[in-house]
């Protein structure tokens, strides 16, 4: 339905406008189609978002080869034949295949298939339910929503101001996951999850890699000995990890990087890396036309509705609950569904564990950091439940007594915490670190998010001889404290 207003912007109608086609776009115009709901999609740059071309994808292709090769060094009978470099140009070339080349046709054929219409350009709220989207060729056209307007425009870098920064062109996750060739020196300022994979590849594929972190470990968010076992395999690897190390200034000096730490320390680089934390890409979408505040995180309740406007949803990494791409496409679905039942006039359902109601991403957000040694995590850290104020204990167990894994590789280092709530006895919280746990956090993802009593864990019976044994190790040391 096209109007053509006196200025010659044509005005479209639909149910449902999202504004941004990452991952998490993408899956709310998937729900509001299914349902018959018309649907646009805008998209600034490439249908896929960041996800695919400049996040998970091409880091995860990065690693694997990474892991496989330091899994294989494990084994004796094949270690032997896996002591030579990586073939980085055959690395790289596969990264870039899971990239398409950094081109959207795939995803944009996907997305035409749901019978979305897909904007190029970029998208700006102009009022309420009022997108306008400028094209690539300037032109303009409004889009107006009369069910809602979903808000997908996800995360960027977040760069600190430092003097000299400007100058020194740095590496932001985009261009980390997206290099062409491995710098010969490479500095890594961080120590959250994209720094210690970046390091953690890069150094791999031929990189001599330094760390930078302020704080006095890596992996921060997780429980403490993650990011110690983390540490302890990026020095064997070579990497040069600098604990309580702040940038004071860089600059550039024939061609080479150098950074100035708050210690006094001078180190030359051929790239630096920030990986400092993520914006929202909300600076430009039009917030003030709708008296919100342009460059904020967007709060939401559980149906991913924001704050005070009955018509606008915020999905995925804008609304800071949490900024991964499962977590995000959750949401979505919930969204999704949220839209289509609020457009048939119908109240979202908001039980505890109710179709409408994003209740996971309180309790139960899973995430796997695929470093060697891999480190994966569910639920509350002990010091998160403590801070909660549950009653818990945490019990702990050395991986390497666990027969599959000294099965998975000889000198295998790893370690599990579980956090039991002491009032019902159910799980808060579970990591594991150590090489292939990775593929095991679904099963602590479904404990926590079932509030299986740790009773009824004695009878889910692991596989002999799997590093899921870890479980009958963690519920002895529960019983036996
Ligand atoms: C290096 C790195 C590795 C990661 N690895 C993982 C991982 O292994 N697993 C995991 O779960 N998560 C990972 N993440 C996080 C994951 O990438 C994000 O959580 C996910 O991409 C968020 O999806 P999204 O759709 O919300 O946003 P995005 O993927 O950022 O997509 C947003 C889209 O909106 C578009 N857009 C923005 N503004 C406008 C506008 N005004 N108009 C039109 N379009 C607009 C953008 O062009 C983009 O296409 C990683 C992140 C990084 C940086």
């Amino acid at each position: 339905m096209t109007e053509t207003q006196s200025t010659h912007t044509e005005t479209t109608a639909y149910d449902v406008v999202v504004i941004g086609a990452g991952p998490v776009g993408e899956n709310v115009a998937d729900r509001t189609r299914a349902a018959g709901l018309s649907t646009a999609v805008v998209e600034s740059e490439l249908v896929g978002g960041e996800c695919s071309y400049w996040a998970c994808m091409p880091s995860k292709a990065l690693l694997r080869p990474v892991l496989a090769r330091a899994d294989a060094r494990r084994l004796p009978g094949l270690s032997a034949s896996v002591q030579g470099p990586l073939d980085t140009a055959a690395v790289l070339a596969r990264r870039d295949s899971f990239t398409s080349g950094w081109k959207d046709d795939g995803q944009v054929r996907w997305l035409e298939g749901t019978g979305a219409d897909l904007y190029r350009g970029r998208g700006r709220l102009s009022g309420p339910r009022t997108v306008t989207v400028t094209g690539p060729d300037g032109r303009e056209s409004v889009l107006t929503a009369r069910h809602a307007v979903a808000v997908c425009t996800g995360s960027r870098a977040l760069l600190p101001d430092l003097p000299g920064l400007d100058e020194v062109r740095p590496w932001t996750s985009r261009e980390a996951t997206s290099a062409p060739s491995a710098p010969g020196r490479l500095v890594v300022v961080g120590g959250g999850v994209v720094a210690t994979e970046m390091a953690c590849a890069w150094q791999a594929l031929g990189s001599q890699v330094t760390v930078l972190v302020r704080g006095d470990g890596l992996l921060g968010r997780m429980e403490p000995f993650a990011g110690e076992l983390v540490a302890e395999a990026l020095t064997e690897a070579g990497a040069d990890v600098r604990t309580g190390t702040s940038v004071k200034a860089v600059s550039r000096e024939n061609g080479a990087v150098v950074v100035l730490t708050g210690s006094g320390d001078r180190i030359e680089a051929d790239e630096i890396l920030f990986a400092t934390g993520r914006a929202p890409r909300t600076d430009d979408i039009g917030l003030e036309t709708i008296g919100l505040e342009p460059g904020s995180w967007l709060d939401v309740d559980d149906s991913l509705r924001v704050t005070g406007h009955d018509w606008l949803y915020a999905v995925g990494d804008v609304n800071h609950r949490a900024l991964l791409t499962h977590q995000g496409k959750y949401q979505a679905r919930i969204a999704g569904a949220a839209i289509v039942t609020r457009a048939a006039g119908e109240p979202v359902r908001t039980e505890k564990w109710g179709a409408h109601t994003a209740t996971a991403d309180h309790a139960a957000v899973p995430q796997v950091v695929f470093t060697d040694p891999e480190a994966a995590s569910v639920g509350l850290t002990l010091a998160e439940a403590e801070q909660a104020g549950h009653r818990v204990r945490a019990v702990d167990v050395d991986l390497s007594s666990v027969a599959g894994a000294s099965l998975y590789g000889d000198g295998y280092r790893g370690r599990a915490r579980m956090v039991v709530d002491l009032e019902d006895e159910i799980v808060r919280g579970v990591t594991l670190v150590g090489p292939g746990v990775g593929e095991l956090i679904h099963a602590a993802t479904v404990a926590v998010t079932g509030r299986v009593p740790v009773g009824r864990l004695w009878h889910a019976v692991p596989s002999y001889p799997t590093i899921s044994e870890v479980w009958l190790r963690l519920l002895e040391a529960y019983r036996d404290a």
